[in-house]
């Protein structure tokens, strides 16, 4: 689907521009998303369940399963921009890689890696064609 991959691209791109990655353990991860979620208005009382169990030839770092809320991840491959794609998935869960997705990722970027690099993603979204939902403060 032309939207993946152009996502991806999009979010890879900023990721680039943006300050140096850092990688997370299972253990940080709670605490990591409970600040995501308050920084960018969702509260951050109610969490995602993690499941560390995307083996090592994977194609994907991790995945958010629609039927039960459960985010998937490979456990040495938790990088904020890849815990913050599957946490916009949570908060978007019918959306896809849609306008409300790509809203929300926009907001979670800004709360957790500031104004700079969340303008960033939105203008390698914008160049990419893909819809953003501008409401997700
Ligand atoms: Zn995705």
């Amino acid at each position: 689907m032309r939207t993946c991959g152009a996502t991806y691209d999009a979010e890879s791109e900023a990721a680039g521009n943006g300050p140096e990655e850092v990688y997370l353990t299972p253990e940080e991860l709670p605490g990591f998303c409970a600040g995501a979620l308050a920084g960018a208005g969702w509260g951050g009382d109610s969490l995602p369940t993690f499941e560390f169990d995307v083996p090592d030839d994977d194609e994907l770092a991790g995945w958010h399963e629609g039927a039960t809320g459960v985010i998937h991840m490979h456990p040495r491959l938790l990088s904020r921009w890849h815990v913050l794609h599957e946490l916009a998935h949570w908060l978007r869960p019918l959306d896809g890689h849609g306008a409300q997705y790509t809203g929300t990722m926009v907001g979670l970027v800004r709360a957790v890696m500031g104004e700079r690099t969340a303008r960033g993603l939105l203008e390698d979204y914008r160049v990419r064609g893909l819809p953003v939902d501008e409401g997700w403060t």
